[in-house]
């Protein structure tokens, strides 16, 4: 169990009152609040700060606007639920108050604008050396929709979306000062799959959902343990972009292991009754199946696959 995990641990029983409108408290992607017969709020946090997810002579502030909204969103997406409000707490440095604060708000107001989202409050404050960007996020979601990480079922096929490791790459290229466009445009900007989750919302026979933030090793831990099962994946079947091929064939890297390890993809990894495989949305690939707890295999062409080090993370992961 990693050091963030363990500190999370500490929260988990805090629930100390009955409350028949939680539906999920801590553990999922999001909160679940019963509002009505069939409707629910679903609410989840998330923030960036300075030095830990981003530099900020790496990013300017109408993209930080919009990726700290798309973190955000991905935990919506993760849950099935259409985001609504936003809560935004800021600590800033002295030096950011006008033309950098100017530009973050314009960005971000448009963003907001596009998905249809109200910011409803938050909370400013000045910080000394580092800036953080908090955000709240508050959807809604037709309760028999929401998907939970914790229903994976034996014999399910597992599924991901989209491509895994770009962002990855995106990051090592900006660490090692490689000007590869394309996968530093996938670290810097980010695409929460909001459409899909809606959409497999839909069907009945996903079972258990949950967004790729850590890397899909971590997830994949994240969903086993959740829903007390295990799981085989066969790594010749990632989704892996042709960028990302190209630049590691290049350098001489492993483009599973951007894949696998590391982060900020903002996939949907999710798990269907095998019966259904033929109706899932183009932009799906499966790699690999639920098993029993005991069993947790990561295949190459049938062998078992070992990392290989270093894993990409966070410049300064807890
Ligand atoms: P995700 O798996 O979506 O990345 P996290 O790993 O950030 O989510 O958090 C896992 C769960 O722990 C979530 O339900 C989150 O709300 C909860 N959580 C994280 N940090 C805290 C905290 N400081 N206090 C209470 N709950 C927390
Ligand atoms: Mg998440």
């Amino acid at each position: 169990m990693n050091l963030e995990k363990n500190i999370i641990e500490k929260f988990k029983d805090f629930q100390q009152f009955p409350d028949r409108r939680l539906l999920k408290s801590i553990g999922d992607d999001a909160a679940v609040l019963k509002i009505s017969e069939k409707k629910a709020l679903v609410i989840s946090a998330d923030s960036l700060i300075e030095n830990t997810h981003f530099l900020r002579d790496q990013i300017t502030p109408e993209m930080l606007a919009k990726k700290a909204l798309q973190v955000n969103l991905s935990d919506m997406a993760a849950m099935s639920a259409a985001p609504k409000y936003l809560i935004l707490n800021l600590a800033l440095t002295k030096d950011l108050i006008g033309n950098w604060l100017n530009k973050f708000t314009k960005s971000l107001k448009q963003v907001l604008k596009i998905y249809q989202i109200n910011l409803i409050g938050g909370d400013t404050n000045c910080s000394e050396k580092q800036l953080l960007i908090d955000m709240t996020i508050i959807g809604e979601a037709d309760i028999s929709q929401i998907k939970y990480r914790n229903q994976a079922k034996r014999g399910d096929l597992i599924c991901v979306s989209g491509h895994l490791g770009d962002a990855n790459a995106g990051f090592y290229c900006l660490q090692k000062n490689i000007k590869n466009l394309n996968l530093i445009r996938a670290h810097l900007k980010p695409h929460a799959q909001v459409e899909l989750g809606l959409k497999l919302g839909k069907l009945k026979a996903v079972h258990a959902m949950l967004d790729v933030s850590d890397g899909l090793l971590q997830d994949l831990e994240n969903l086993s343990q959740a829903s007390n099962c295990g799981y085989e994946i066969h790594l010749e079947k990632l989704p892996i972009s042709n960028a990302l091929k190209n630049f590691c064939k290049k350098e001489g890297l492993s483009p599973i292991d951007f894949a696998l390890a590391g982060g900020e993809d903002y996939q949907l990894l999710f798990t269907v009754d095998a019966k259904v495989v033929s109706r899932l949305p183009a932009n799906v690939s499966v790699i690999g199946t639920i098993q029993s707890a005991a069993e947790k295999k990561i295949l190459l062409h049938q062998k078992p696959y070992h990392l290989h080090l270093p894993v990409f993370q966070h410049f300064n992961p807890v």
